[in-house]
């Protein structure tokens, strides 16, 4: 008879984003009047930049042509995007990759959730919370034990290793999702520090690293001394460039990385052989472009536009007197609400239209918080701080 992981039986129901759909739905129905600004999601609105628009056109018509149409290509990616990945690596955070060192995807969760499968059952698992829920819950469907590190306003919610943490392996997200808190280098060298000593592995979220502004601040974990002995990357191109909708990411696995002896490296291409065909080539050819001079600079102007509306958050925050964190290195802006966050939501969605996300969402510690986007328009994001303003003042 065939059954069931019963470990999914452990999952919460993923009642978060449609409960705020329904209670947003709900709303408008019975108060038609006011225009509800949602800055709840956390996808981009901006389109995509046309550098990436123009080249997957263009390999559209080739995949249409007998002369260069091309069937599978390696499930590694092709190298002519590894190349351009390889270069915005050293132009960005001064690391030098090896090509064989990264794995096109068609995004960063699916990444995530797969690299899972490399660690047998009796590893202990290592998350923050609050985070990225994908951390947690692809290890609870595999009937993991897992220890979480508590974030809160005194660690500003950068939570490090205390002395008698047990850990195998450690998930880490900077800047983070839902708190936009970015580690130091200092901090993330504690982190590294910590992976060495116990044999431990991190794997590293760097989705957002493009939002950084802060020069002093790390992008990537290999610019931590040591780390390619004991860290995974993996990044992405929907927050960067847009490619929510469009499907592409790529995950650093460094050759020196061993544990019991083998090469993590050669089991992750061992199962990228196997389980995945390797991210189309149209899209391969949009995100090549996203590396050009050009796309760069398309990018950093829509990158430019959220953050400036993240400021608008920001500075209204700091007006009324509201704690928070975020805002000047990611598009997050994770603010106390000193309360139940779904009160907060309720109350935030009836008195001024205005939709967010409830901590409690992304873990225990995020109760008591509230998360808001930058991913509006700037009229819309101007609109709502007058409205929140109002409320508080
Ligand atoms: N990592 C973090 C921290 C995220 O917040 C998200 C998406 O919101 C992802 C990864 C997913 O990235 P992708 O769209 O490349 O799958």
């Amino acid at each position: 008879m065939a059954s069931v992981n019963k470990n999914y039986l452990n999952l919460k129901e993923n009642y978060l984003f449609s409960d705020i759909a329904r209670k947003i739905k709900k709303y408008s129905t019975d108060n038609p009047v006011e225009k509800i600004i949602k800055m709840g999601i956390g996808d981009v609105t901006l389109p995509l930049p046309l550098v990436a628009v123009k080249a997957m056109q263009d390999a559209s018509q080739e995949m249409g042509d007998k002369n260069t149409f091309r069937g599978y290509g390696d499930e590694q990616g092709y190298i002519f995007l590894q190349n351009a990945i390889q270069n915005y690596y050293f132009s960005n955070s001064k690391v030098s990759i090896d090509l064989d060192e990264i794995f096109i995807s068609d995004g960063a969760k699916s990444d995530i959730g797969n690299f899972s499968e490399l660690f047998s059952n009796d590893n202990l698992i290592v998350i923050p919370d609050p985070v990225y829920p994908v951390y947690l819950d692809s290890n609870i469907m595999l009937g993991r034990d897992i220890r979480l590190v508590n974030g809160n306003k005194e660690n500003f919610f950068l939570p490090l290793p205390s002395p008698d943490l047990k850990g195998d392996v450690i998930y880490l997200c900077s800047p983070n999702n839902p708190t936009g808190s970015v580690y130091s280098y200092e901090q993330l060298k504690i982190w590294v520090d910590y992976a060495l000593n116990n044999n431990s592995i991190i794997l590293f979220d760097s989705a957002y690293e493009a939002f950084i502004s802060d020069n002093s601040l790390p992008r990537s974990i290999f610019q931590i001394e040591n780390a390619k002995k004991c860290c995974v990357e993996f990044c992405s191109l929907s927050k960067t460039a847009g490619f929510t909708g469009t499907r592409c990411g790529y995950t650093i696995v460094p050759k020196e990385l061993r544990l019991d002896g083998l090469s993590i490296n050669n089991m992750w291409r061992r199962r990228q052989t196997t389980k995945y065909n390797g991210t189309s080539y149209i899209i391969q050819r949009g995100a090549q472009a996203i590396f050009s001079e050009e796309g760069i600079e398309q990018c950093r102007k829509n990158i430019d536009y959220y953050r400036k509306n993240a400021m608008v958050i920001s500075d209204t925050l700091d007006e009324i007197g509201i704690w928070f964190t975020g805002g000047i290195n990611s598009p997050y802006i994770w603010l106390e609400c000193g309360r139940d966050s779904w009160d907060f939501f309720d109350f935030l969605l009836k008195k001024a239209n205005v939709v967010g996300t409830p901590g409690s969402g992304f873990g225990k510690c995020g109760e008591g918080f509230f998360r808001l986007t930058a991913f509006n328009s700037y009229e819309n994001t101007c609109i709502a701080m007058e409205r929140i303003k109002k409320l508080f003042q």
